[in-house]
């Protein structure tokens, strides 16, 4: 059986342990973090999250893999922290002309997930609000992160996963981590924005993207509206989803390059608490920002990464690594189609070992 050790205990990290220990190899999780923690350095509890493909088509291979997963995790496996929503994405005119410079997927005319996403309709005239030129809605979900990271360390524990807290220097100390001894045959790198500082990987191309967020006991009725911009900065964004299971309901947000501020902005706080309860008034009763019961004000650093998400094998220190990083602010929507390339390439790295070895 082959002996992996995967680094990194966030959604790529556990997704990619899951699957490999499906595949039959053994696998161990060492990481600084795990779910429970909430900490500046470890992203994938600050998500929302939700599932609003914004990928070029050309590069939609990770989101059309994730899609079916969710989808069936949904439908089937309630304590998953899963559930259906009906996400709105609205194209402002004045950003008609940016969305198209910037080849920005979600809020493409004509978008290349329409034939992905389950009940996808363009929005007649008569449901745009003023200022807006168009919209489309589809069936999508939104995931309780806080149920949804320990589900995944639930089921990785069930396919025999060991996991050990450890905060390594360099990447190629992992290799002596495995649980059964001895050297593993190859190293899963799942350390998100962190790999601009482990030892070995260092990628100076990778970099944060802060997104701050409140988070609410009002509910949003079954609907995720998201808007191609706003009017109080490039880097203000607004969404808004409500997660499953009682998890209460992320105003969105920022989209800050660069930044590495931990803390809540409170005059960001307030804009973001605004242009909630103007998009999505039946928030609070039409009582405006105050009728908002705010549960926790949060930032997290997305794992931004100059040329995309790096998903490739290296032989590091004479330890083969597989990384699997860099997913910005798409990490859960296309975890499980990274996670399967990920996989495809240990076991790529395991066959190559074993014909040396002949
Ligand atoms: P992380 O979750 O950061 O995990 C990294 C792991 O590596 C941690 O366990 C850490 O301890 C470990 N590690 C790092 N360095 C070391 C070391 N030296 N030694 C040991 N362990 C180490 N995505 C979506 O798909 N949909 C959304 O709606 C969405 N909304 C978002 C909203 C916000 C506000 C933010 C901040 C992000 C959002 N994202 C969303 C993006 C998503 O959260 C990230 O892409 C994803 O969480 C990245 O996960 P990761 O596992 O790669 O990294």
């Amino acid at each position: 059986m082959p002996k992996i050790v995967v680094v990194g205990a966030g959604v790529s990290g556990l997704t990619c342990a899951l699957l490999l220990a499906k595949q039959g190899h053994a696998v161990t999780v060492v990481a600084k973090h795990m779910p429970g923690d909430y900490d500046i350095e470890y992203t994938s509890p600050w998500a929302g999250a939700n599932m609003l493909p914004m990928a070029s088509e050309k590069d939609s291979r990770w989101e059309r893999r994730t899609w079916p997963v969710l989808q069936r995790l949904a439908a089937e496996v309630p304590e998953a922290g899963l559930h259906f929503q009906t996400a709105r994405v609205l194209r402002r005119a004045v950003d008609l002309d940016a969305i198209s410079r910037l080849g920005d997927g979600l809020f493409e005319r004509n978008p290349w997930y329409r034939t992905l996403m389950p009940n996808y309709r363009e929005l007649p005239a008569s449901e745009l609000p003023a200022g807006v030129h168009s919209g489309c809605e589809f069936t999508s979900v939104c995931i309780n992160t806080a149920v949804y990271l320990p589900w995944l360390v639930g089921q990785c524990a069930a396919q025999g996963v060991r996991f050990q807290r450890a905060t390594l220097k360099h990447v190629a100390e992992a290799a002596a981590m495995h649980h059964l001894g001895g050297k593993a045959d190859a190293v899963v790198n799942a350390t998100g924005l962190l790999a601009c500082r482990l030892g070995g990987v260092m990628d100076s191309k990778v970099y944060p993207i802060r997104g701050q967020i409140v988070l609410v006991r009002n509910e949003a009725a079954g609907l995720m509206p998201t808007v191609s911009g706003c009017d109080d900065g490039e880097d203000e964004l607004i969404y808004i989803m409500q997660r499953a299971l009682g998890g209460g309901t992320i105003l969105g947000g920022t989209y800050t390059k660069g930044s590495w501020e931990p803390n809540p902005d409170p005059n960001i706080a307030v804009r973001i608490m605004k242009r909630a309860v103007e998009t999505l008034p039946e928030l609070t009763g039409g009582k405006g920002i105050e009728g908002l019961n705010v549960a926790r004000h949060g930032v997290g650093l997305r794992p931004g990464r100059e040329g995309g998400v790096r998903i490739e094998k290296e032989v590091i220190d004479g330890v083969s690594v597989v990384h699997n990083y860099g997913h910005a602010g798409w990490g859960y929507q296309g975890s499980w189609g990274c996670a399967e390339r990920a996989v495809e390439l240990v076991e790529e790295v395991v066959s190559e070992q074993a014909k040396a070895k002949l």
